[in-house]
């Protein structure tokens, strides 16, 4: 159980990566992300902090997979959802899932196919500007 510093009940002990269930800023509340790419970043503040830095762990998650030679790549959707608007098909090779939150806050999304995309999105999620569910929703990302 580690504070949003990845510090622990221990003086001076940090944990990172699958063991450490940590206190998320982001969504107020406790989150255990088992994902390389949170274990890396988790690794990295870890390490500030023990040198007296003292910086939140705030993260956005992602995941990515390849299945049948398609990219799949998840960033996000950590926080509460409750509508996911789809655009593109699978069919297709590109394909968007918008994870869309009550205030009409996009909060997360999927993507495949859309490796450009993906990360002018990823940018925009992680620095809060990410278009509204109702902008996606008209095709106006
Ligand atoms: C089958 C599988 C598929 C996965 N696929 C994905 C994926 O596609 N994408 C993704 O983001 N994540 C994936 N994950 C999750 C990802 O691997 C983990 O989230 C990540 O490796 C966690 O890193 P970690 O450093 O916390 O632990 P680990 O990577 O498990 O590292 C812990 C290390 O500590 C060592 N160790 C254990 N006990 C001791 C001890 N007593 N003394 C010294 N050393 C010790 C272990 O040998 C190990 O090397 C997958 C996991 C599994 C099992």
């Amino acid at each position: 159980m580690c504070d949003p510093f990845l510090g622990t009940n221990y003086k001076d002990i940090f944990a990172a990566g699958d063991i450490a269930s940590f206190f998320d800023l982001g969504t107020a509340s406790r989150q255990r992300i088992q994902q390389w790419s949170v274990a890396e970043s988790q690794g990295r503040i870890a390490a500030l902090n023990m040198m007296g830095v003292m910086t939140p762990f705030v993260s956005t998650p992602w995941f990515s997979m390849r299945i049948y030679n398609k990219e799949i790549v998840k960033i996000g959707g950590d926080k509460p959802y409750c509508e996911v608007h789809m655009a593109g098909s699978w069919v297709s090779g590109k394909l968007m899932a918008y994870y869309i939150d009550k205030q009409d806050r996009v909060v997360g999304f999927a993507s495949m196919g859309q490796a450009k995309k993906t990360a002018e999105l990823k940018a925009l999620l992680e620095s809060n500007k990410m278009p509204s569910g109702t902008q996606v929703k008209q095709s106006l990302v």
